[in-house]
C-alpha cells in the first residue's frame, strides 16, 4: 500500500495538476489531502473538481473553513478579499463540498491526518518546542497513532523524538523507524514557503515504511497571470516564484 499526501493546494490549478500527475505516475493507491484546498490563488472551483475526479480524501484547512463561513476570525485584508473572490467563484455544490470536510481523519487507525497539529487544527508546528509537545501529546492521548500527517506551515518536514528532516528541496526518500511516532508535512502544493518554488508532495509506502518526497515543476507564470487577472493582491502572485 502506497498513499500520496498533499497539503495547502490553495487554488493553484497548475501546481495541483503537476502534483497529481506525479502521484498517478507513481501509481499510488489513494491520495489524501490535509487541507487548505482554496485561498490565495485563482482556481478554487477547478481544484475542487480535480480532487473529486481523482477521489482524493480531504480534511478542511483554515482557509476552507473561512470560505464556508464557519469561522469569523479577524484576518488580513488581502486574505479576506481572496475569501470573497473564492466564495463568488464556487458553485453551491462546491461550497457544500468545502463545508462538508471534517477537521481530521484517521486511515487504518494508525495514520492521522490534521491540518495544523494534533493539538489544534489552527496551530502552526513552527518550532521544536511545539513539535515536541505535539509528539508527547500523541504518545499520551493517541498512542495508537504511528504517523500524523499535517500541513498549514507549507514546509516539508519529518519530525520524530530523535530526528528532524528539513530543507527538502529536491525529490528524495527517507526510511522511517516504526518504533517511533512521526509528524510529517508533505510541503505545500500551491504556495511553497521553504524558499523553493517547486510544488511539493509525498508518498508514504506503508509496507517499506519509507516516505518519498517529490518537488515538482509547474507553470508558475500562468498561475501568476491568473492571480493578477482576478484582481487578487499582486504580492500573492509574486511570492510564488520565490517560494515564500
Ligand atoms: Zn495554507
Amino acid at each position: 500500500m502506497r498513499f500520496g499526501i498533499i497539503a495547502d493546494i490553495h487554488a493553484n490549478l497548475e501546481a495541483l495538476t503537476a502534483v497529481l500527475d506525479t502521484l498517478k505516475r507513481q501509481e499510488v493507491d489513494q491520495i489524501f489531502c490535509v487541507g487548505d484546498i482554496v485561498g490565495y490563488n485563482a482556481n478554487p472551483a477547478e481544484c475542487i473538481e480535480l480532487l473529486k475526479e481523482n477521489g482524493v480524501i480531504s480534511i478542511s484547512g483554515n482557509h476552507d473553513r473561512f470560505t464556508s463561513g464557519e469561522i469569523d476570525a479577524i484576518i488580513r485584508k488581502e486574505t479576506r478579499d481572496v475569501i470573497n473572490f473564492t466564495r463568488n467563484a464556487l458553485s453551491t455544490e462546491q461550497m457544500d463540498y468545502i463545508a462538508s470536510l471534517p477537521e481530521e481523519r484517521y486511515f487504518e487507525d494508525i495514520f492521522l491526518f490534521v491540518h495544523g497539529s494534533p493539538r489544534h487544527k489552527d496551530e502552526y508546528i513552527n518550532s521544536l518546542q511545539i513539535a515536541r509537545s505535539n509528539l508527547q501529546l500523541l504518545q499520551r492521548e493517541r498512542p495508537f497513532v504511528s504517523v500524523c500527517f499535517y500541513g498549514h506551515t507549507h514546509l516539508p518536514y519529518i519530525i520524530s523524538p530523535n530526528r528532524i528532516e528539513t530543507d527538502i528541496h529536491r525529490s528524495t526518500s527517507f526510511e522511517l523507524d516504526p518504533k517511533f511516532t512521526y509528524l510529517i508535512n508533505p510541503g505545500g502544493v500551491g504556495q511553497p514557503r521553504d524558499q523553493c518554488p517547486l510544488a511539493s508532495c509525498a508518498i508514504f509506502d506503508v509496507d517499506r515504511y519509507v516516505v518519498h518526497y517529490f518537488r515538482v515543476e509547474y507553470d508558475i507564470e500562468t498561475t501568476q497571470g491568473k492571480i493578477r487577472e482576478a484582481g487578487i493582491d499582486h504580492k500573492i502572485a509574486d511570492r510564488l516564484s520565490k517560494g515564500r
